[in-house]
């Protein structure tokens, strides 16, 4: 599943590759991706034919292009999605759902978007007046990397939460783009364990977190991100290999790095947690007198 700094890759392919080029056609092959225009299909495409992408923004693990109009369209990869630019004679992808045919830039030859997905949880739609900031993304917090996040209101609202501090870093209205992989990893490099509740932090632990989240999703980010299932790809369909550089994340029974203790797996919100129970003590169980 794309984390945030495999999204952050794909936005730089796009700002590299789409940005003024005239939409010539679209075609949508499979019509779920673009389930949540309601209009349909049809309506989807001539939305977006003849308009121009003027930029690539993303927030958390969300992408839009803004339009010419100041309207956008609004992307998310889901499990397996990928946005590929491609030559306009390139051979269609087998999981291809929709195809943006784009005009040439300057001296740049014509180009596809292409948007492939064999689960298609991800998809496509258009936001009316998106352009700055889609009315889908108003609930989803800044992430880490966003030099407008604020530590100290983010560090206030985790100690005032009882959830344990791993659901708090997946919850999107608090953080934004620190999927199960990431969050694992800033845990263990912070030394914390991720049932600790927020309301039993100190304001350093909570911000070493932070730090942490930052340090391994800047890695990754300079590595092209994790490809841990091989159906990610980025922009120009080259794998990241960040996964080469996990400290716990898929590591269950191999000795951690620091300490030498086994990696353990517990399962997790129907996923799995990966920690070093050494680094990372379990939170002792508290009775509630009341
Ligand atoms: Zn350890």
């Amino acid at each position: 599943m794309p984390e945030l700094p495999e999204v952050e890759v794909v936005r730089r392919g796009l700002e590299a590759h789409v940005l003024d080029r005239p939409v010539r056609a679209v075609d949508v092959l499979h019509p779920r991706p673009v389930r949540r225009h309601l209009p349909g299909p049809d309506d989807f495409a001539a939305r977006l034919t003849g308009r121009t992408f003027t930029a690539a923004r993303r927030r958390g693990k969300y992408l839009w292009l803004p339009l010419d109009t100041g309207d956008a369209l609004l992307g998310h990869l889901g499990m397996s999605g990928q946005l590929l630019v491609q030559p306009s004679d390139a051979v269609d992808e087998r999981h291809l759902r929709v195809r943006f045919r784009l005009g040439p830039a300057g001296a740049r030859p014509p180009v596809d978007l292409r948007f492939v997905d064999q689960r298609m949880f991800g998809g496509l739609s258009f936001s009316p007046e998106g352009a700055e900031l889609p009315g889908e993304l108003i609930h989803i917090a800044r992430d880490p990397l966003d030099p407008e996040f604020d530590d100290d209101a983010f560090v206030r609202r985790v100690r005032r939460s009882a959830s344990g501090i791993k659901r708090i870093l997946l919850d999107q209205s608090r953080v934004s783009g620190v999927g199960n992989i990431y969050a694992d990893e800033a845990l263990w490099l912070a030394r914390l364990h991720g049932e600790r509740r927020g309301d039993r932090l100190s304001r350093a632990e909570v911000q070493r977190v932070l730090d942490a989240a930052r340090r391994v999703m800047t890695a990754a980010l300079g590595q092209g991100g994790t490809s841990f299932d091989a159906l990610y790809v980025n922009v120009n369909g080259q794998s990241g290999y960040f996964d080469r550089s996990l400290e716990v994340y898929g590591r269950d029974g191999l000795p951690c790095s620091r300490c030498g203790t086994p990696i353990r797996r517990v399962s997790f919100m129907n996923r799995s947690s990966f920690f070093c129970p050494t680094c990372q003590p379990a939170p002792r169980v508290r009775r509630t007198g009341t």
